[in-house]
C-alpha cells in the first residue's frame, strides 16, 4: 500500500467530480477512515497529507488518538451505543451517527461544550442499515431543540449495497435535499451544511451529489485487520 499513491489518486478524482459538477475540489474534505488498519498505518496517512481519521469503535478511536494526538479532526463515524458516548465524547470532534433521541440525551449529558453532530439518515430503506427514516428527520430535528451542547452540522448515509450507480446516485441526491429541506427551516442549532457521504466505492457519484465530507478506508489506507 502506497498511501501517498492512493492519496494523489483519489485527490484526482476528486478534481475531476467536482469539475464535472461546477463545485470547488476545496469544498471535499477526506476522513480517512482507519478502522481496518494499524496506529502506523494512520500515522502514515497523516504524513501523506490527510487531516481527518474516522474510527467506528470507541476502543479503536481512543487508541489512535491516545498515540496520534489531537493534530487530525476526529470522526465518530460507527453506529454509537449510548453506554459508550461517555468514552468518546470529549475525544471527537464530530460525531456522524446521530439516530436517536435518547443517544441526543446522552450526547447533551455528557458534553461539555458544543458537539458537532451529523444526522445518521437510511435513505435507502434498508434494515441492516442504522439511521432514521427520512420521514422522521425533520420531528427529530425539531426535538433537538432542546439538547443546546448539540449542533447539526449535517447528515449523513451510506448508500445502498448494490452496483446499480443509479440507485447510488438517487439515495445521495435524496440526502441533499432532505438537507436542504433541514437548512430552510433556518434552526440556529441546525445549520446542516455539511452532507457526509461516499466511501471507498462510491465517493465520485457522493461529489457529483454535493458530498462535503468523504469517508475513505479501503482504497486509501487498505485492509490489514
Ligand atoms: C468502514 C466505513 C467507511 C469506509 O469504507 P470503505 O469502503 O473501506 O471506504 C465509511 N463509512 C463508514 C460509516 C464506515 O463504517
Amino acid at each position: 500500500m502506497n498511501i501517498k499513491d492512493n492519496l494523489l489518486h483519489i485527490q484526482e478524482n476528486i478534481e475531476q467530480a467536482c469539475k464535472r459538477s461546477n463545485r470547488s475540489a476545496d469544498a471535499v474534505s477526506i476522513i480517512a477512515v482507519t478502522k481496518y488498519v494499524s496506529v502506523e498505518t494512520a500515522k502514515e496517512a497523516i504524513a501523506a497529507g490527510v487531516h481527518h481519521i474516522g474510527e467506528n469503535r470507541d476502543d479503536g478511536l481512543l487508541k489512535k488518538r491516545e498515540e496520534i494526538g489531537d493534530e487530525p479532526t476526529w470522526h465518530f463515524i460507527g453506529s454509537l451505543q449510548t453506554r459508550k458516548v461517555k468514552n468518546i465524547i470529549d475525544k471527537v470532534d464530530y460525531i456522524h451517527s446521530l439516530d436517536r433521541i435518547s443517544l441526543a440525551e446522552e450526547i447533551h449529558k455528557r458534553a461539555s461544550g458544543k458537539i458537532k453532530c451529523f444526522i445518521q439518515v437510511n435513505v435507502s430503506g434498508e434494515e441492516s442499515k442504522h439511521g432514521m427514516i427520512p420521514e422522521q428527520l425533520e420531528p427529530f430535528i425539531k426535538e433537538l431543540e432542546q439538547f443546546p451542547s448539540i449542533e447539526v452540522v449535517g447528515l449523513m448515509t451510506m448508500a445502498p449495497f448494490t452496483e446499480d450507480k443509479n440507485i447510488i446516485r438517487e439515495s445521495f441526491q435524496l440526502l441533499r435535499r432532505l438537507r436542504d429541506d433541514v437548512q430552510a427551516l433556518d434552526l440556529l442549532y441546525a445549520p446542516c451544511s455539511e452532507l457526509s457521504m461516499g466511501m471507498s466505492n462510491d465517493y465520485e457519484i457522493a461529489i457529483e451529489e454535493g458530498a462535503t465530507f468523504i469517508r475513505i478506508g479501503t482504497s486509501l489506507v487498505g485492509k490489514e485487520f
